[in-house]
């Protein structure tokens, strides 16, 4: 074997762990541990590739250790500021939760709850009880539960009804929805047999009708959240759907992704499909995520027919699937916001930023700007109007207008902003457009503005 002589001079393990610099800090030792042998490690693969020619000094592994040290100690599931302008960025978690969510949570966390307890008669209760009578309020619906997310109210849906027997669904509707998860998979994995009927563009209800067999168990309608076919295209609406449904016996379930929970009236802006439409249009089941356009905690709510929904109840996957506390907490306290359409639109972060207008977002701008010009002077930054989306294949036809910051740098490039925006501890994310880095202020928070100009000014 080659041996290259600068491989003798690397220091060893403890040698480098006995330094002065690395002792007087707080970090575990088998953090230093783990930090000093890696920081090694890529030493001895930098000599033997030849990529380095000599052996730093000690001083300068040791902060090259500490650095490691840093990023092992740090959490890896951490907040970052959102200025892409997508309230609900599925990389990025999707909906922040309301005030009262979150208290919720804290309280349903720190100590012991009524999950599965009912107080008034000092016995067993049931964890549904909290959300179900909220949900059929709110709806309109017979019966109502939650699971884990929509992908397994999907699952548990399917499952329960279909068990072996047929899907029909139309070939228009059989989506991905994002990381290369396709619904027919999900369909399959719930044991029900696909039948795909229509063309990619076009379906007819007589396409449902002929596929109709004595093995038919669900009609499922599919909600195109993330794309919409436009030109000559058509599918057949759910009024339709559910009166072939109600003839023939077969229950119509609507997958409608991102569920808006109230009546279009309202909200401030028009949104549709809604889940109290959908019910009374007549799907049996709809099922819809309740970190979407409902702005709660990640869940999956499926509501409707109380006979379908009983049964599932009873499914062994239920108890799989089910909304552990935490989540619960937060959906509940969600809902209550709910019973007041107003305050709902101002309390729920996620329908606020979404429904924030156009003056006051460019006030908002001006504000973040004038912080940045105060901390960066010379450099242009200026308030540009622009578009934005939902996102989370949430509202996938429309476009809200917003206000952001754009920022032209001149010692780095737009790339290297971008950059080291995003590597601070509190990562800043932001998106680039004609050369410039854009600021969205629709999906930042006020009380971000001065960590977010005092970031860009270290960056620049
Ligand atoms: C988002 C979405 C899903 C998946 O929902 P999750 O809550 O992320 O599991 C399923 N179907 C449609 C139509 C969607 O838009």
């Amino acid at each position: 074997m080659p041996s290259n002589p600068l491989l003798r001079q690397i220091p060893k393990v403890d040698e480098l762990l006995r330094q002065p610099a690395l002792l007087q800090q707080q970090y575990h030792h088998s953090v230093l541990l783990q930090a000093v042998r890696a920081e090694l490690d890529s030493l001895r693969a930098k000599l033997i590739a030849g990529e380095c020619n000599e052996v730093p000094s000690t001083e300068c592994l040791s902060n090259a250790v500490l650095a490691r040290a840093n990023c092992l100690s740090t959490m890896s599931l951490r907040r970052v500021i959102n200025a892409t302008g997508i309230v609900l960025h599925t990389n990025l978690g999707r909906a922040p939760l309301s005030k009262s969510a979150l208290q919720a949570v804290y309280d349903a966390a720190s100590g012991y709850s009524t999950l599965e307890y009912d107080a008034e008669k000092g016995a067993r209760g049931n964890r549904g009880e909290h959300i179900e009578p909220l949900l059929c309020e709110l709806t309109g619906a017979q019966a109502a539960m939650a699971v884990n997310n929509n992908a397994a109210a999907i699952l548990l849906t399917l499952s329960t009804l279909a068990n072996n027997r047929e899907i029909i669904v139309s070939r228009g509707e059989l989506v991905e929805i994002g990381d290369s998860f396709r619904v027919p998979d999900i369909m399959e994995q719930s044991g029900g047999r696909l039948v795909e009927v229509g063309a990619t563009n076009k379906t007819h209800l007589r396409d449902y009708v002929n596929a109709i067999t004595d093995q038919t168990a669900v009609f499922l309608k599919v909600h195109t959240s993330n794309y919409k076919i436009i030109g000559f295209s058509g599918d057949v609406p759910l009024t339709e759907l559910a009166k072939l449904g109600k003839q023939r016996n077969i229950p119509v379930v609507y997958d409608l992704g991102s569920g808006a929970l109230l009546d279009e009236h309202a909200y401030p802006i028009s949104i549709e499909p809604t889940v109290p439409q959908a019910l009374r249009d007549g799907a049996d089941i709809v099922t819809f995520s309740g970190d979407k356009l409902l702005g709660g905690p990640q869940a999956g709510i499926i509501v409707g027919s109380a006979e379908c929904i009983n049964r599932m109840k009873r499914s062994p996957l239920a108890r799989a699937l089910r909304l552990d506390k935490l989540s619960l907490a937060a959906l509940e306290a969600t809902l209550h916001l709910y019973r007041d359409p107003v305050q709902a639109c101002k309390e729920i972060p996620a329908l606020r930023m979404l429904f924030a207008d156009i003056a006051t977002l460019t006030e908002k701008a001006q504000l973040l700007c004038q912080k940045i010009l105060d901390n960066c002077p010379g450099y242009t930054v200026e308030v540009v109007r622009q578009q934005r989306q939902a996102g989370g294949g949430s509202l996938p036809a429309q476009v809200f207008p917003t206000a952001a910051v754009a920022i032209a740098p001149y010692k780095i490039t737009v790339t290297q902003l971008e950059q080291k925006l995003r590597a601070f501890e509190t990562p800043i994310i932001a998106r680039i457009s004609e050369n410039r880095l854009l600021l969205d202020v629709s999906t930042i928070d006020e009380h971000e503005f001065d960590l977010v100009a005092q970031g860009v000014a270290n960056a620049l």
